[in-house]
């Protein structure tokens, strides 16, 4: 078994060099300590190449219709679905995580998301007409145009769904890609490149480069146009400032510490279950896993029994061998991270209710874990996990509730349990995240056209939903006169004082208390 420094982000460790002296990354299976792979790291040159060549490919492919750019997309959505399988398989081992999660949380995604914009991008990217207010003699609307070459940076809990995704909608947008996949998880990148490239589609409008962080550094340096980047909030920050030097527009999709809500009128056996889903999928390595519970006082010790109950039924192994529900942690230091909010929260009080360790023997698999009496002196209930913990806290009101899922720096996801639903969009629409969900969880991030993302530390704009395929666009305003047009504009050179005058009664006419405006808005 390899350890943690040889498998984690260590460079030391994690690459090497191949015989003609090039850096390789090495990609290690979480479950076994097997040696995957390997990729070569690309260099400071290496990406400035790949990000010339998209540019290249990309004005060609921008001048295709959007009907074609999305036909294209589609038969490479065809061509990855049919080889699903092969995705899923390297994608266990590359992940430790289950063969269910590798398919519907990322092949089905991926899938799911091209068929959307594919079927919509016409309509979307269509010149939109705006209603001129004053000017009527003018004609006004906005032009998609896309951006240009848009980076990809992505992170290794959804190594596919996280670099694909974004990747086909700025190609239907009409720009080429060059994607940046974490070091953790290269392997299952390539593969999806390859089933690019085998499907006959432009190599260099969607490249891969492989690396540590300096190369996601790198190719944000290089000249691309727009980033799209999935990772951790210090990272992000990073990412923002490299943007805000080169003035590149970038969503940032980062950290979450979801909280779940679980009113007294609380569906018992789907809070549970939602819980112990929502909690320990993909071993809980998931920016939208249920991350702390807050359940009324009056469900609280019921819930937390079957909970109990049900991580008791899990069943964690290679997920590569057979049949599991929790597979391999994926990361190596995430273990440690775990393992520290363990320790503080027993340090402060907490009650360990399930798991609480890792498995003895090859494998990073670590305990799905239950805690209960948290509360938020305990690091479990403010930092995020990102690792196979639940802890509860009991509360006495819905205010208190709110008042604490609030009480956090990041506001990716929430989650609220009742069987009022008006009272679950009363809720919901007071918890400040960028998405609440009532009476489910994990699912919202796969509605491809909803937006997703973040508000506080968990992120800048949004993924998904009808304005994330304009955002992958310049919005152009052309403007146009409708009649012909007059020798000049009254309010053009030379000024004088008459001009002046009439500005000023048209500006109080319009704008002064008693004008026009404010009477037409009193009439309406
Ligand atoms: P990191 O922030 O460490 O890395 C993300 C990506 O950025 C990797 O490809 C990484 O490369 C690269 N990178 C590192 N440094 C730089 C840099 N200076 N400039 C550009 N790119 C850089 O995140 P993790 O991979 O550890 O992923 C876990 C985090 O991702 C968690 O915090 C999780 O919450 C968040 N996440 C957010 C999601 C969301 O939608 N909001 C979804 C999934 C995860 P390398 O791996 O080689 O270091």
């Amino acid at each position: 078994m390899a350890n943690a420094s040889e498998t984690g982000k260590d460079k030391a460790r994690s690459s090497t060099r191949d015989r003609a002296g090039r850096e390789t990354l090495r990609s290690w299976a979480p479950a076994t300590g097997a040696l995957l792979g390997e990729v070569p790291v690309a260099t400071t040159e290496d990406v400035e190449r790949a990000v010339a060549r998209a540019r290249r490919a990309q004005e060609a492919w921008a001048l295709l219709p959007v009907e074609e750019r999305a036909e294209r997309v589609l038969r490479y959505r065809n061509a990855l679905v049919d080889r699903a399988e092969e995705v899923v398989d390297l994608e266990v081992r590359e992940t430790g995580k289950t063969r269910h999660e590798a398919l519907i949380s990322e092949v089905f995604v991926v899938a799911d998301v091209a068929t959307y914009y594919a079927k919509n991008a016409r309509r979307l990217l269509a010149p939109q007409p705006i209603e001129m207010v004053r000017m009527k003699h003018r004609r006004s609307y906005v032009h998609y145009v896309p951006r240009g070459v848009v980076a990809v940076i992505s992170p290794w809990n959804f190594p596919v769904v996280l670099s694909l995704s974004d990747t086909l909608t700025a190609l239907i947008a009409g720009n080429a890609v060059v994607c940046k996949p974490s070091e953790i998880t290269p392997l299952v990148v390539q593969k999806c490149k390859e089933i690019w490239d085998a499907a006959g589609l432009p190599p260099d409008l969607f490249q891969v480069v492989h690396g540590h962080g300096e190369v996601g550094a790198d190719l944000i340096a290089a000249g691309v146009d727009k980033v799209v980047f999935t990772g951790g909030v210090a990272t992000g920050r990073k990412v923002a400032a490299a943007c805000g030097e080169r003035l590149v527009p970038c969503v940032l999709e980062l950290g979450g510490k979801a909280p779940l809500i679980a009113c007294a009128d609380a569906d018992i056996e789907r809070t549970a279950r939602a819980i112990v889903f929502g909690g320990f999928a993909n071993s809980g390595q998931i920016c939208l896993s249920v991350e702390r519970v807050y359940a009324h006082e009056s469900v609280h010790d019921l819930l937390l029994e079957r909970v109990v109950g049900l991580v008791s039924e899990l069943r964690q192994g290679d997920p590569a061998t057979g049949d599991v529900d929790v597979g391999a942690m994926t990361f190596p230091r995430q273990v440690e991270v775990v393992e520290a909010h363990i320790e503080d929260a027993l340090a402060k009080g907490a009650v360990l209710r399930a798991g609480g360790k890792r498995r003895p023997g090859a494998g990073m698999f670590f305990e799905p874990t239950v805690l209960a009496r948290c509360d938020h002196r305990m690091t479990v209930m403010t930092e995020e996990i990102f690792g196979p913990i639940v802890p509860f806290m009991k509360v006495g009101s819905e205010e208190e509730a709110i008042a604490l899922a609030n009480d956090s720096h990041l506001g990716l996801d929430a989650y609220v349990f009742t069987r009022d639903r008006d009272r679950g969009c009363r809720i919901a629409e007071r918890v400040v995240a960028g998405s609440v969900v009532v009476n489910d969880v994990l699912a919202n991030y796969a509605y491809p056209e909803a937006p997703f993302g973040g508000v506080k530390a968990s992120g800048i704009g949004r993924v998904h939903g009808d304005d994330a395929l304009r955002d992958m666009c310049q919005a152009r305003h052309v403007n146009v006169d409708r009649f012909g047009s007059l020798e000049r504009e009254p309010f053009w050179h030379p000024y004088d004082a008459t001009t002046y005058k009439v500005i000023l009664k048209a500006t109080r006419a319009l704008f002064g208390g008693g004008g026009l405006v404010q009477k037409l808005s009193e009439l309406l």
